[in-house]
């Protein structure tokens, strides 16, 4: 498996996360926080998300210079009802308003057999896979729905020509049981996340055709419009008129439900990243039979992944495999990072008084 261009540097994870703890202590971030929020990033990279990685410190450190993240901020729960939890993230880090969503759940899910949590008003929430692993480590299965406010859109509808969604993630995640890991689907309903476009423009590298659309609606392969922190375009929905519907479903549930609105052009757009979220978490113990579902977890795994690959280079492997095989590479190996990533990370930290330089 390739995993890296002839001109990156591969960079341990333990020095990139504390390369970019020390840079967001700078802007203001309480050192805890910090930690947690620069492992959180150096973890999308582990995973194989470079796009959801350390690549987005310049931009959490403009929006930290801006208010645009509120440094000091902690989450509180605004409403808590039989099955139903609310938590504001009071514009406060994603990582930490995430945790703090899940852990709200958790009691909840475990006494009803079910929980739904909204989070509204979190900033950036990064992979939300790892929200999915928190869950799945506490036993429980969970579906996330999330929506992206206070930002152009930057997906358009299936059939459109401009922007006007998010890249509105979605994520299910189930258990380990028996012999298997834990299940985890995590994607962006946009055909290619937002920052792996800024990650090929970065690169100089090409996208899948018709996955972005260019400044006159028509489809193209070419990402340079996403440079930088740029848009130029949009980027089309994932699997055409159902992809679109999901991504529209997830608005709904995650900006509606949560309170904290949708992408319409009535809200705020003040070029930060704010991520509303509803979360259903569901205890499989509360449904039936453990040994029964164990096994009938094993027979369906193993069914599915006994499909006669199409390439026999690239055996059928379940969501969250890829991840799980990248992370022990990478954890190993250290994280890919190619040039100008390391120079936009180099000049942001530089910008906020950190020394040490990557690479
Ligand atoms: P992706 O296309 O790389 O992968 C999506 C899913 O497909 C993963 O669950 C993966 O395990 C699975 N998968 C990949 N290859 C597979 C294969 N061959 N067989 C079976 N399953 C396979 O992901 P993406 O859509 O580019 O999203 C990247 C990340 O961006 C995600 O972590 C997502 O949560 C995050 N994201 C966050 C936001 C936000 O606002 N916070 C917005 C968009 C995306």
């Amino acid at each position: 498996m390739r995993d890296m261009d002839p001109n990156d540097i591969r960079i341990a994870a333990r020095e990139l996360t504390a390369f970019c703890a020390a840079t967001l202590v700078k802007a203001g971030a309480r050192s805890v926080d910090a930690q947690r929020v620069a492992e959180h990033l150096v973890t999308a990279n582990l995973t194989g998300h470079d796009s959801h990685g350390i690549g987005l410190l310049p931009a959490y450190l403009k929006h930290a210079e801006a208010g645009l993240v509120d440094v000091e901020a902690t989450p509180e729960i605004v409403h808590d009802h039989a099955a139903i939890v609310k938590l504001d993230g009071r514009d406060c880090w994603g990582r930490i308003a995430g945790e703090a969503a899940m852990a709200a759940a958790f009691p909840k899910a475990e006494a009803l057999g079910v929980c739904a949590v909204t989070l509204s008003n979190a900033h950036h929430l990064g992979r939300i896979g790892a929200y999915g692993e928190i869950a799945v480590n506490e036993g429980f299965a969970a579906l996330f729905f999330v929506n992206v406010t206070d930002h152009d859109p930057m997906v358009a509808p299936y059939g459109g020509t401009d922007s006007r969604f998010g890249t509105n993630p979605v994520c299910i995640a189930l258990p380990p049981s028996g012999t298997k890991p834990s299940f985890l689907l995590d994607m962006a309903t946009s055909r290619i996340a937002m920052g792996k476009a800024r990650v090929a423009a970065n690169k100089g590298l090409r996208v899948p055709f018709g996955s972005i659309l260019d400044e006159n609606g028509l489809p193209t392969d070419d990402p340079s419009g996403f440079k930088g922190f740029e848009q130029a375009g949009a980027l089309a929905p994932f699997g055409n008129h159902k992809g679109y519907g999901l991504a529209f479903a997830a608005e709904l549930l995650a900006g509606v439900l949560s309170g904290g609105g949708t992408i319409q052009p009535g809200n705020a757009r003040r070029g930060g990243i704010r991520n509303h979220m509803t979360a259903i978490l569901l205890s499989p113990d509360a449904f039936g039979d453990p040994a029964a579902m164990e096994r009938e977890m094993e027979a369906m795994w193993d069914y599915a992944l006994a499909s006669p690959p199409a390439d026999w280079d690239s055996p059928v492997v379940a969501p969250g495999d890829p991840e799980r095989a990248l992370k022990k590479r990478r954890s190993a190996e250290g994280v890919p990072l190619d040039p100008e990533t390391l120079k936009q990370l180099n000049d942001a930290a530089k910008a906020v008084g950190v020394q040490q330089r990557l690479g």
